[in-house]
């Protein structure tokens, strides 16, 4: 069902984990798969300086999270906020139809992370 780009960035995925004294987090989920993902950043100086995360769920979405991670590292705050789920998938050479919605989460979860590292810096919280 996956192409041979998706398995590949499946088994062997990118930036799985915490961000050691990470400065956003967001969460986020889809009840068709059941997918959870976690994806914290490390932000300074308005740029992405590191960015993991944490998937429990179906391929598509193991391989978005790990391709979105990836493509927001060194980025301002601004460019990763820009990215869409279209361009996650370009960069895995398409998804089935059934599982587009997987990669959606990955720029939710960027999104969440932001707007929680925004908060803290509201709070003046942020690390
Ligand atoms: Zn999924």
């Amino acid at each position: 069902m996956y192409n041979e780009k998706v398995m590949e960035v499946f088994k062997d995925p990118k930036n799985m984990g915490e961000v050691e004294n990470y400065n956003g987090i967001g969460t986020v989920g889809n009840e068709v798969c059941g997918d959870i993902m976690q994806i914290t950043l490390r932000i300074e100086d308005n740029i992405i300086k590191d960015a993991k995360f944490k998937t429990f769920g179906c391929a598509a979405a193991v391989a978005s999270s790990s391709t979105a991670t990836g493509m927001i590292i060194g980025k301002t705050v601004e460019e990763a906020l820009a990215l869409t789920n279209k361009e996650v998938i370009e960069e895995l050479q398409g998804l089935p139809p059934q599982k587009i919605h997987c990669s959606v989460l990955a720029e939710e979860a960027i999104r969440e992370a932001v707007n929680d590292y925004r908060r803290r810096v509201a709070e003046g919280t942020a690390k």
